[in-house]
């Protein structure tokens, strides 16, 4: 029951007893529930209230209700959940994504509380200890059991059948005539750290002073950005690791960003050299039961070192420290799906709003931050060389017109031999080509017939391996035909450029004697596997990698002496205005991988456009040079971070009604000088997962309130429900 106040003889609604919620669901604002007498809430306090016909965790957004709603028809807060709640800073960041990307809160929201579970009283293990009743005469087994237990530690039936190798149903007889008690047996929170162990490794002067700034800058105990900017190999995460260290001696937290696919175990097995200890990991694999342990122990504040792919930023750290972004380039911080966001861009927000360094870590640092770093916002640390001076590979250009591979193949005359060399001397190399499958078209040479995917503009892609062809858009596959659906003649079919299992097939055909392995998503789908595929390398029991992109993160293999890239031109059609510089920071990093050991690499780069400025600063190794080119040409463009951008994408079944409402959005935007609104056109993926799609691009001045300009034309319009619109801040993606 609501209760009443009588103040001054008026009798007024007591609107303590009301908080406003925020839920987990894509909701613009926190709604009114009313409070029972008994319980107390705080803002942040994690509680369960009935949304529609469901219950849900939401958590106490503000303690002032609205007071145009009748408290007696507020449905009630349910329960308050015992843990510890939602810190301010967690508050505030959640506002900040949500305003800045103009996502719902409520959806935001949900990305802090992805471990519903965690508020869930611990399912403990059940453990089996000895009790008082020692009986005079038992049974071999059974003083097995007695014997093994006398140490008081408990332990699980499944612990005590392998130790002792008795049946459980021993153990089950023994705990129901009370010779054995069950006990909760909980499990502790990860990466506990009490001591961080000195440092062990002799750092180059550069390493020492890059640290020793970003020690500096930990002990400050404030808000800051620092760039630490050094080639591959250059020792960068030997440097962080003391940030890191510096920070768990204050007794704080860390974050560390990685791209999903690094979180492999080079990383982990690093990190726990240096500190002894395992990181909580925070990735789309893990398992239910550890993300629970993980977001407990972080939001208890026990938990000291999180390592994980972009949704770590948002777990509750009760006292966080310290961000790394490691590969702060990475496109993949973006995310694409739900709430548009940058990790690396909110990673700062978080750090601002937390007053906490954070550091960004790179080969190829984004325009973006270099940009930042010549207006002086950002801190620059710099590791020049490599470390233990092991040199930079060599970089050789193969321009494909005059080096042209045979009939039918894809690695040039210069490259086969490359990789037959390298071979002979017992070193290892890699074949870089960003396209998984076998090939990228099939047609009918009877009839030309391509085969398409029915649900989007894209071709479907060959995959040799699963026997299957593919839309790398929408995951729709279909049997490799026999005949050609259009006009029935068989085995007329032929593929038509290459991916990494054509590329393999081409390796062994003229290598027949090398041992080879493909690393592309869809052959190696978990870490488990990437693990597997790594050792494998690094046990040297392959001679040949064939590999998309994910073998160009962060691994460090000493006998993987040459590198080719088959095709240097893949990422630079199309009109993505970063195709540049990723191609740049995509190579650079592939070729990184070449002569990380004691003997030198060498990087064969496979081109039609040999002259291109981004080819020739990959073979001039010159870096910065190139960068400055590209903002030169952005900086005329108006392009980021000379001028923002938003984009709308709006798609739907209906291309005429599509159409129509994309004519209207656009008129109705209002005109200003600064703010340029370019289409409506067809998006490059003009039809994708079955629907047709549009898009609008905002093109503003640096100062322009981009947001608020949005919000205001946007109200204007109301969406028909059978479209979607969807706001892309800062895009990174122009498909
Ligand atoms: P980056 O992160 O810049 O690519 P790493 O930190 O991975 O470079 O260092 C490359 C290799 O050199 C790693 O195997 C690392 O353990 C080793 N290394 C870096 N600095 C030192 C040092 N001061 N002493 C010994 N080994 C080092
Ligand atoms: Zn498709």
């Amino acid at each position: 029951m609501q209760q009443s106040n009588i103040k001054q003889g008026i009798l007024l609604p007591d609107i303590s007893l009301r908080v406003q919620v925020l839920v987990p669901y894509p909701v613009a604002r926190a709604y009114d529930y009313s409070v029972s007498e008994g319980m107390t809430l705080s803002i942040g306090d994690y509680v369960r209230v009935s949304l529609g016909k469901k219950d849900t965790i939401g958590v106490v957004w503000s303690l002032a209700g609205d007071k145009k709603f009748d408290p007696a028809r507020l449905k009630s807060v349910q329960q308050k959940y015992v843990c510890p709640s939602m810190p301010k800073v967690q508050r505030r960041f959640i506002e900040w994504v949500a305003k800045y990307t103009m996502a719902d809160i409520g959806s935001v929201l949900k990305m802090s509380i992805s471990v519903p579970d965690a508020f869930q009283p611990p399912k403990t293990a059940k453990a089996y200890t000895l009790t008082d009743n020692i009986p005079d005469k038992v049974s071999s087994n059974r003083k097995k059991v007695l014997d093994l237990l006398s140490d008081a530690v408990p332990r699980r039936a499944a612990d005590i059948v392998r130790e002792v190798g008795c049946s459980s149903a021993i153990i089950r007889a023994m705990a129901s005539s009370e010779q054995l008690k069950s006990v909760p047996l909980s499990t502790p929170a990860p990466c506990l750290i009490d001591e961080v162990p000195a440092n062990t490794l002799v750092f180059s002067e550069s390493q020492k002073q890059a640290a020793e700034s970003l020690t500096q800058l930990v002990a400050a105990k404030e808000y800051s950005t620092a760039l630490l900017d050094g080639v591959t190999g250059a020792g960068k995460t030997e440097v962080y690791f003391e940030a890191i260290a510096e920070t768990l001696r204050q007794g704080r937290q860390v974050l560390i960003l990685l791209p999903e696919i690094s979180l492999s175990s080079q990383f982990l097995d690093r990190f726990k050299r240096r500190f002894g200890i395992d990181p909580a990991i925070w990735h789309s694999e893990v398992s239910p039961a550890k993300r629970r342990m993980a977001w407990t122990g972080i939001a208890e504040g026990k938990t000291k070192v999180v390592v994980g792919a972009r949704s770590a930023l948002f777990l509750p750290y009760a006292d966080l420290g310290l961000v790394i972004v490691d590969e702060e380039h990475d496109s993949s911080y973006k995310q694409e799906e739900g709430v548009l966001y940058h990790a690396r861009d909110m990673a700062i927000v978080r750090a601002k709003l937390g007053n906490i360094p954070v550091v960004l870590v790179s080969a190829t640092p984004a325009l973006e931050t270099m940009h930042n770093i010549k207006h002086g916002k950002y801190r620059y640390l710099h590791l020049p060389s490599r470390y233990a001076g092991a040199a930079m590979p060599e970089m050789r250009i193969i321009d494909l017109k005059s080096a042209s591979p045979g009939r039918g193949q894809f690695l040039s005359p210069v490259l086969q031999q490359a990789l037959m060399e390298t071979l002979a001397v017992g070193e290892q190399s890699l074949l870089f080509l960003n396209r998984r499958g076998y090939a990228p078209l099939t047609l009918c040479r009877a009839c030309g017939y391509r085969f398409q995917c029915p649900s989007c503009a894209a071709w479907l892609v060959e995959h040799r391996y699963h026997t299957r062809m593919q839309c790398h858009h929408c995951g729709y596959s279909r049997k490799i035909p026999k005949c050609c659906p259009e006009c029935a003649v068989e085995d007329s079919l032929t593929a038509c450029g290459p991916g990494v299992e054509r590329i393999q097939e081409e390796v062994q055909a003229f290598l027949p004697e090398a041992r080879t392995l493909i690393l592309a998503s869809d052959i190696v789908t978990s870490t488990k596997m990437i693990n597997d595929a790594v050792h494998q390398i690094e046990d040297h029991k392959v001679d040949i990698i064939i590999g998309t992109q994910i073998v160009a993160k962060g691994h460090h293999f000493p006998s993987l002496t040459c590198v080719g890239v088959v095709d240097a031109d893949l990422g630079l059609s199309g009109g993505d205005l970063r195709a540049g510089e990723r191609t740049f920071q995509l190579l650079h990093q592939v070729s990184g991988r070449a002569g990380r050991g004691e003997k030198p690499g060498r990087v064969y780069i496979q081109t039609y456009m040999p002259t291109l400025p981004v080819i020739c600063a990959l073979a001039a190794n010159d870096r910065d040079k190139f960068l400055e080119a590209e903002a030169e040409e952005r900086e005329k463009a108006g392009l980021p971070p000379y001028g923002r951008l938003a984009a709308l994408i709006v798609s739907g079944t209906d291309e005429g009604k599509l159409d129509l409402f994309c004519r209207t959005l656009a008129q109705k935007a209002p005109r200003f000088d600064d703010i340029r609104i370019l289409g409506p056109v067809p998006a490059p993926m003009a039809f994708l997962r079955g629907k047709h799609r549009r898009r609008l691009l905002v093109k503003t001045e640096k100062s322009v309130a981009l947001q608020k300009f949005l919000d205001v034309w946007l109200s204007s319009i109301k969406v028909p429900s059978t479209l979607q619109l969807k706001i892309d801040i800062d895009p990174q993606n122009f498909y």
